[in-house]
């Protein structure tokens, strides 16, 4: 008798620690089954869309598809420089922001190096220290009772946690899953406090979704601090996250070396094109914002009314904490035609993260819980 082939065996320790991505719910199969009798409130998309100049930039590129992309993105890195106030050669692109935030841990870090992240921040951030083999350092998040960002990043616990072989820290602001935040003054403290020889990345998916003052983001410290590596994607706020097109803002060395681990063509031409024509659309985007403020505060007070208690959030989710196992209500949702994102993978599963959908979809996600026996 001969062995099962298990090429499992063969991988890389590193590799093999790894589980493959799970997507929750097979999304496909659900709207075949219930069509449009469905809201899908489980992913953060933007019900609004991208701007409509994406979209016909994106049908104009089409002619062009037997054609390779620009492998530099030079038309993208312009306007997003023009925009951001950088230079293009402090812009690396990627396949999502998903990519970039893998390739600096393959590019930065290895198995003699560790990399810090929150307890509840972006599960990216464990995959690519582990896929990096290196070392992953947990820090424990702020209490459930914190009144500004529960179970969100403690920064000052962070910067703690910077051993000598740590080579990035993973920052989420504002961060999925809690949708909580911290402000500019807590960064400036870590930055101040961290070593120059530790890349601080700051995941900006939601920045266009933040409406307070106090929020600028990471990127006006980029001047002072080149181990300061932004993130930011075309997939929440621009609507455009089947076309998977993110990006980062770094010291221009940084982006040198992310180039050289980077895939040439890594972002496809109708990417390319739509998020060029994205960046261009500032009222679309302001219109996305008003929107997603305002069903947010609504949605939050309608919840409110029912019993049921949000995190604070700058983003386009909330997450519900019910106090309880979640897993019984996820299932009525489901249900109801309702499709919400359980926690139970982050170790959260006494709560739930309900993206903000079109006012149609809330009013539906309002009605089955009001059908709650
Ligand atoms: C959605 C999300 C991303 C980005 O995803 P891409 O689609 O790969 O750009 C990155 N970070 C956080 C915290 C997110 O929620």
């Amino acid at each position: 008798m001969t062995d099962a082939f298990d090429a499992a065996r063969l991988a890389t320790p590193a590799c093999a620690a790894l589980r493959a991505y799970d997507p929750g719910h097979d999304l496909p199969a659900l709207r075949a089954r219930l069509g449009t009798a469905i809201a899908e409130l489980g992913s953060n998309e933007n019900v609004l869309g991208p701007s409509p100049r994406a979209l016909a930039a994106m049908r104009a590129a089409l002619d062009d598809v037997y054609r390779y992309p620009d492998p530099r993105g030079a038309a993208l890195k312009a306007a997003l420089a023009d925009r951001l106030g950088v230079t293009a050669q402090q812009i690396a692109l990627g396949n999502g922001s998903h990519e970039l935030l893998m390739m600096l841990a393959q590019c930065f870090a290895d198995a003699a190096h560790s990399v810090v992240y929150s307890r509840y921040g972006f599960a990216v951030y464990p995959i690519a220290a582990a896929a990096a083999g290196a070392a992953g350092i947990a820090v424990p998040a702020l209490p459930r009772t914190d009144a500004r960002a529960p179970l969100g990043h403690d920064l000052a616990a962070m910067a703690a946690a910077v051993r000598a072989d740590t080579r990035l820290i993973y920052l989420a602001n504002p961060n999925n899953p809690t949708g909580t935040w911290f402000d500019d003054a807590a960064l400036a403290a870590l930055l101040a406090r961290v070593p120059r020889e530790v890349l601080v990345v700051v995941d900006e998916a939601y920045h266009e979704y933040v409406d307070l003052p106090d929020l600028a983001g990471a990127l006006p410290f980029t001047a002072q601090y080149p181990n300061l590596v932004v993130a930011r994607t075309f997939s929440k706020a621009h609507g455009l996250a089947g076309a998977r097109v993110g990006y980062v803002v770094a010291d221009a060395s940084v982006v040198a070396v992310l180039e050289r681990m980077r895939e040439s063509f890594n972002v496809n031409s109708l990417a390319l094109a739509a998020a060029t024509a994205a960046v261009a659309d500032e009222a679309h985007l302001a219109a996305v914002r008003r929107y997603n403020s305002a069903a947010r505060s609504w949605l939050v007070d309608e919840l409110a009314r029912r019993g049921y208690r949000c995190l604070p959030s700058q983003t386009n989710f909330v997450l519900l904490d019910l106090g309880r196992d979640a897993a019984p209500l996820e299932r009525h949702l489901l249900g109801e035609g309702v499709i919400v994102r359980p926690m139970g993978g982050y170790g959260l599963g006494q709560t739930l993260r309900i993206s903000i959908g079109r006012r149609d979809e809330n009013e539906r996600l309002l009605a089955a819980l009001d059908a709650l026996p």
